[in-house]
């Protein structure tokens, strides 16, 4: 029997050993899936949002428990991984909350008697997500889907297979019928069938451009529908009335958190020629101040990255970058000993037509990049096959916001780094993927926009 297997990236030990289910067992998840969606569909906003917000309490009361099974199998320093538990617990209040206003009826003048828009459900969902913040992306996708009235079924990367079955058994808790949520553990090469079983209506998929290309591409074949939140390279554009000191600040917090592997983290950041030099300084300080470490330890602030083979390939990207040119300023070297560790990294000089400015780095490494002017700064922002974040620091917040408008991105901010908030749409652009989450334009995607019309 096929098996998946997690293990510590802080110190390489197995954690825990899941048997994979088979090609059968798979289907009949599927089934109850679906056969509780019959009922599941019916139930009032009411209804279903008791159970959510029981399950935000669950998830809140087991906090700590949940922290350290993230921190265990990816290595998110202990206190993000309980902010992240806590981010999950008010996604699945605000669905709760406000489900009923988002998929409201939407009245449409015609010659009819009465015509509107109603939002119903669709059916079984599969998600496939990634180890990076294990649980909140499923809650991203799971409480405004569920909300909606459908039902999903999940395939969650292999490396976190722990925090999967901690959610599903979280929902069970939480009083929801079996089969609402539901964890697949099967590997990414049994994802076809799952995608071509006729109870699932639509996929959405987090993850890196490959698997997001492959999946997109199955369900295509199919005509299921997608959603893609892929991968980016997001470009910060630090201009010249910058306060410097806010602006590093920013830029060490927005690239190391999360060990350096967020989609949205600031990853190129575009500085203008006047104060390159000085920014370079300050940030290369506080870089190089943080603490890398034990991820369970209060004082660490770089744990492990998520897996080995993921921390040699990030090395491979920088070493290629400076072979191309790139000046490395701090880190770049893969410390002895166990672990996935690697240390905080910052490429200066980094050009188009580099790997470190041309494809995403998914670690704790900065690319700076010099800017002659603003002109210049936005075209190199632009200059990428990736939109998901952007950013502008700034001391002026009108020119700010006139930059934020011209960046091919799916969330522009100005003076703070780009963050998810459930009332806002979040997606991205190019081979960010397509399609959004959260808010009205995430919970309708998967739902019937549907016509009605009273003669
Ligand atoms: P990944 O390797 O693409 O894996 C994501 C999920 O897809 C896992 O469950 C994985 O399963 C599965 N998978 C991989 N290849 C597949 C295939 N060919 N067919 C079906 N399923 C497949 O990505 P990751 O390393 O977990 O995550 C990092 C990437 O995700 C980065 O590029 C990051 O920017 C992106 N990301 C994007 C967002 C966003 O909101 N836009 C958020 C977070 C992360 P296995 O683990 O079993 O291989």
């Amino acid at each position: 029997m096929e098996t998946t297997k997690t293990i510590n990236p802080a110190t390489g030990e197995q954690i825990a050993t899941y048997n994979r289910i088979s090609e059968t067992e798979a289907k009949n998840k599927v089934a109850k899936a679906n056969e509780v969606y019959l009922t599941w569909k019916h139930k009032s906003f009411e209804e279903r949002a008791k159970l959510m917000h029981e399950l935000a309490n669950i998830l809140e009361e087991n906090k700590e428990e949940y922290a350290q099974l993230a921190t265990k199998e990816m290595g998110k320093i202990i206190g993000q991984s309980i902010g992240e538990i806590e981010k999950c617990a008010k996604i699945c209040r605000y669905y709760a909350d406000n489900a009923t206003t988002l998929l409201a009826n939407e009245n449409v003048d015609t010659e009819a008697s009465k015509s509107y828009v109603t939002f119903q459900p669709i059916g079984v969902l599969l998600a496939v997500m990634p180890w990076n913040f294990p649980f909140y992306q499923v809650i991203r996708f799971a409480a405004p889907a569920i909300m909606a009235g459908n039902t999903g079924v999940l395939k969650h990367a292999s490396n976190v297979q722990g925090c999967a079955f901690a959610l599903e058994e979280a929902f069970e808790k939480a009083g929801f019928p079996k089969g609402i949520f539901t964890n697949l553990n099967i590997g990414s090469d049994a994802v076809k069938a799952v995608i071509e079983n006729k109870h699932i209506k639509a996929v959405t998929l987090t993850g890196s451009e490959p698997a997001g290309r492959s999946v997109a591409s199955i369900a295509g074949e199919n005509l299921k529908k997608t959603v893609m939140e892929l991968g980016g390279s997001d470009a910060y554009i630090i201009l010249e009335d910058a306060a410097i000191e806010e602006a590093t600040d920013l830029a060490t917090f927005g690239r190391l958190q999360n060990n350096g592997q967020t989609c949205i983290a600031a990853k190129r950041f575009v500085v203008l020629d006047e104060i390159y030099d000085d920014f370079l300084e300050k940030f290369t300080e506080k870089m190089k101040a943080k603490k890398m470490g034990e991820p369970m330890d209060e004082e660490t602030f770089l744990g492990p990255m998520a897996r080995e083979d993921l921390r040699d390939e990030l090395h491979e990207q920088v070493e290629k970058s400076i072979s191309q040119g790139a000046r490395l300023v701090l880190g770049g070297n893969v410390p002895d000993g166990k672990g996935a560790y690697y240390p905080a990294t910052i490429l200066a000089e980094v050009e188009p037509g580099m790997e470190a400015f041309d494809n995403e780095l998914f670690g704790p490494v900065a690319s700076v990049i010099k800017a002659k002017d603003e002109q210049h700064a936005i075209d190199l922002a632009n200059n990428s096959s990736f939109g998901l974040g952007s950013g502008v620091i700034t001391g002026d917040n009108e020119r700010g916001e006139k930059i934020a408008l011209q960046l091919e991105a799916g969330n522009s901010f100005v003076n703070k780094l780009v963050v998810s908030d459930p009332r806002l749409p979040f997606g991205g652009i190019k081979n960010s993927g397509y399609g959004r989450e959260l808010s009205s334009y995430g919970i309708r995607e998967f739902t019937n926009t549907k016509s009605i019309w009273i003669d």
